[in-house]
């Protein structure tokens, strides 16, 4: 939508050609968070010292450099300008809301009131108030393409769309089974414990199409996969704080109320590639949700795994498993022999203390683990939330073949794209602001390619 909605500001003729029988695609489930640098939204909060500069500093390193600069560089320069062009369509991103979503010292994830489904709406709004012609209910399967190599229309059904230039913006590949385990190994391996939470549409199409026209894919085994007890099919980004991580070798590593852009990465790293929760029967007797969870649960419109009721329920089928001891614990989850005393008698005197010594989780939300009987739980990065595997493109969106050529007439943005989000992911918002800048830019320079070819 963002590249449809600037490719007819820049006078093109524009038909968007949606799978679903309606816009919005995995950005109307979202969030709704922007990542972006230099904001309105933050001055009205009193920042007005953050720059794209210091965004893209924070880009390239918390990457360590194994991103490309000149990708990262045009997503830091226009976030805050296509922040301000939402705004003015009509998004509200209250500035109470802004939030640091990753690991930025200056917040700068900006969360859209209604969420994602308030991005979808409101450019949805603005595409149907242009002259934009959208087919929707109609997956696109096959890219035209004349003997030279360049892409000259789209095959739709039975019909063939001829363009001078084309778009693809069609999401990631978390609804394609066979797309996870050929570039996403990580969530593959999760076999049936791995869910989705996107748009059932979006089924990596972009790679297929993009690669019938001589694109290179890159970006292989990257994307966010959120943690789960695996209890059921419930996302609950944000744990309570009464939960503590450990490891295999009985060790904490990390806050456990870490932002979910970190998280999974964390954990992903420890033996095995998984961790447990710990926590002591006090603390399942008196069981509170995360804070954020608080209202909309006691509200009834939303469920929890980390209820007591809930808890109950898995002592029952196992997978929270039982123990009068650390020690028992430690047998029955494979967990170094003797460590989880140690572990437990540190942060059970932090408590006493004030203060999380090792990884400053908010005191107030620490519970003592020293009643038995002791509880844990396998948490897994399992639950597919999106994939970055994707098309290369470079700064002006054009998809690259092997040798770095771009394929003419042919762009992409979003999702569907695999060099602008690194191995990091760098905070909530990484993704949309990169559908809504690349596609932003996709608009302009799509439509300048098809006045030189008109
Ligand atoms: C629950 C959830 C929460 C998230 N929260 C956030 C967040 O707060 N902030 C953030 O930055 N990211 C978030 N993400 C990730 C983010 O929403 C997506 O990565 C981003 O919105 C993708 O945008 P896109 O335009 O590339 O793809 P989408 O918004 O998925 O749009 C792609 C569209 O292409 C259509 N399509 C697919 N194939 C075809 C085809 N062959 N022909 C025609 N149409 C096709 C699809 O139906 C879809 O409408 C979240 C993801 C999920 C699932």
């Amino acid at each position: 939508m963002a590249a449809a909605l600037h490719a007819a500001n820049e006078g093109a003729s524009v038909a968007l050609i949606e799978a679903d029988d309606k816009l919005g695609g995995s950005t109307a489930l979202s969030g709704g968070v922007y990542y972006a640098a230099g904001t309105s939204v933050q001055r009205e909060r009193g920042i007005d010292d953050d720059t794209p500069d210091a965004m893209f500093e924070y880009y390239m390193t918390l990457n360590q450099y194994r991103v490309e600069a000149s990708l990262a560089r045009k997503l830091c320069d226009h976030a805050a300008e296509k922040l301000e062009w939402l705004k003015t369509l009509g998004v509200n991103f209250p500035a109470e809301s802004l939030y640091s979503s990753g690991v930025e010292s200056i917040p700068r994830g900006h969360a859209a009131h209604g969420r994602g489904a308030e991005i979808a709406e409101v450019l949805d709004r603005e595409v149907s108030k242009n002259n934009i012609d959208v087919v929707l209910g109609s997956r696109l399967e096959e890219l035209v393409i004349d003997p030279d190599g360049r892409v000259t229309g789209v095959r739709v059904g039975g019909d063939v769309i001829t363009s001078h230039a084309v778009i693809l913006a069609t999401g990631g590949f978390g609804a394609n089974p066979y797309y996870l385990n050929q570039y996403y190994p990580d969530a593959a391996e999760q076999h049936d414990k791995a869910w989705y939470i996107g748009s059932p549409h979006c089924q990596g199409d972009g790679l297929q199409l993009g690669q019938e026209a001589g694109a290179d894919i890159v970006g292989y085994n990257r994307g966010i996969l959120l943690t789960t007890p695996d209890f059921k099919k419930e996302l609950e980004v944000f744990v309570p704080g009464w939960l503590t991580y450990v490891n295999r070798e009985g060790r904490r590593f990390i806050n456990e109320m870490a932002e979910y852009a970190v998280m999974s990465g964390v954990i992903k790293a420890q033996t095995g590639g998984s961790c447990f929760a710990i926590f002591d029967e006090e603390a399942r007797r008196t069981a509170k949700p995360n804070k954020q969870y608080e209202d909309a649960f006691a509200a009834g419109i939303i469920s929890l795994n980390w209820i007591a009721d809930e808890i109950d329920a898995q002592i029952k089928t196992g997978k929270v498993i039982q123990a009068d001891t650390l020690e028992g614990l430690e047998t029955k989850c494979g967990i170094r022999p003797g460590s989880l005393t140690a572990t437990y008698d540190k942060y059970n005197r932090d408590i006493k203390s004030g203060e999380d010594s090792m990884f400053f989780k908010d005191h107030n939300e620490m519970k003592p683990v020293e009643t038995a009987p002791f509880y844990a739980v396998e948490i897994l990065p399992a639950i597919i939330c999106l994939t970055s595997t994707g098309l290369r493109i470079n700064s002006q969106t054009q998809v690259l073949d092997e040798r770095g050529q771009p394929i003419r007439g042919l762009y992409a943005a979003g999702e569907t794209t695999g060099n602008v989000l690194g191995e990091r992911y760098i905070g909530g918002g990484n993704s949309i602001t990169n559908a809504i800048v690349f596609g932003a830019i996709a608009g302009v320079e799509a439509t300048k390619e098809a006045r030189r070819n008109s």
